[in-house]
């Protein structure tokens, strides 16, 4: 198999400690295993996408030593591929509109996992519309045992998700018009022939619904790694939301080796080349070459 990983970036602020920390452990997954390292500007959604973001992000990946071996891919523009993967479910009779509006559905949650308290939507429009206008489209998830969905990430080891009690039929189009991020990932991984997707724990959750979308589809399946998120200090994900501060472009190597640790990797190195040498072979350990 040719190896084929990347790193996703949404480009809704600069690179911090906890994107550097993904994008790291993309990068050194694929330089482990020899294989090609590609980086998708995640623009889907248009509205939290921030000017200027995404090629700052492109500079900052460089400037650490970061050079992906194809040109980045741009969701803002891959509506075609992302239509056509929806034209195609909705003639396999997978896909159905949704008229709830955002308080009918915040009604009608049901508050089914007590550990993440996790909200499925109830399926209120499965079965038609009842005479309200169609906001959404929604994936139609299995039933009963075949809506369990079981994977074993490299990281965190095996999962399993009932994506009818613990998700519900999800959106593939949104309600102001945009593509969801669940169908971009998956038609853009598929087209990208990606075979290993390395990224946040907080994608754990989405994992599920993303191979059940690849089995809709007929695309298969990459191997997933899923690494700690990085917290601030009150144990909220970092973020921009959060308040992360840019990473400091002057120090790139304080920040990678930072990072570094964050993954379980303890190197210390004069050099960027040094440093992915030593951390490249100490994840190679860690996780296989
Ligand atoms: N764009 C997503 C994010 O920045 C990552 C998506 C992915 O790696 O699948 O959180």
């Amino acid at each position: 198999m040719t190896y084929r990983g990347r790193f996703a970036p949404s480009p809704t602020g600069p690179l911090h400690a906890g994107s550097l920390v993904s994008a790291l452990a993309s990068f050194l997954d694929a330089r482990a295993r020899g294989g090609s390292w590609l980086v998708r500007i995640e623009d889907v959604d248009a509205p939290r996408t921030v000017p200027d973001a995404a090629d700052e992000i492109l500079a900052t990946l460089a400037h650490f030593g970061m050079h992906p071996d194809e040109a980045p891919v741009w969701q803002s523009e891959r509506g075609a591929a992302y239509a056509a993967a929806f034209e195609r479910l909705q003639a396999a009779g997978f896909v159905y509109p949704c008229g709830c509006t955002r308080r009918e559905i915040a009604d009608s949650l049901v508050h089914v996992h007590a550990r993440h308290a996790t909200l499925a939507y109830p399926g209120t429009c499965r079965n038609g519309l009842h005479g309200k206008p169609a906001r959404a489209w929604r994936l139609r998830v299995p039933d009963g045992d075949a809506a369990r969905l079981t994977f074993v990430d490299r990281c965190q080891g095996p999962q399993t998700q009932d994506l009818a009690t613990e998700v519900g039929d999800f959106a593939l189009k949104r309600a102001d018009g945009l593509w969801a991020y669940q169908l971009a990932v998956v038609v853009d991984d598929a087209a990208a022939d990606i075979t290993h997707v390395v990224r946040g724990a907080d994608l754990l959750d989405s994992t599920a619904r993303q191979i059940y979308l690849q089995q809709c589809l007929g695309v298969p399946t990459p191997a997933y790694l899923h690494v700690p998120v990085v917290n601030n200090d009150i144990g909220e994900k970092l973020s921009k939301q959060t308040g992360a501060a840019p990473l400091n472009r002057e120090a790139p190597l304080d920040a990678l080796v930072e990072a570094a640790l964050h993954l379980g990797i303890d190197v210390s190195a004069a050099s960027l080349d040094a440093f992915y040498s030593a951390a490249t072979a100490a994840w190679a350990a860690r996780f296989g070459r």
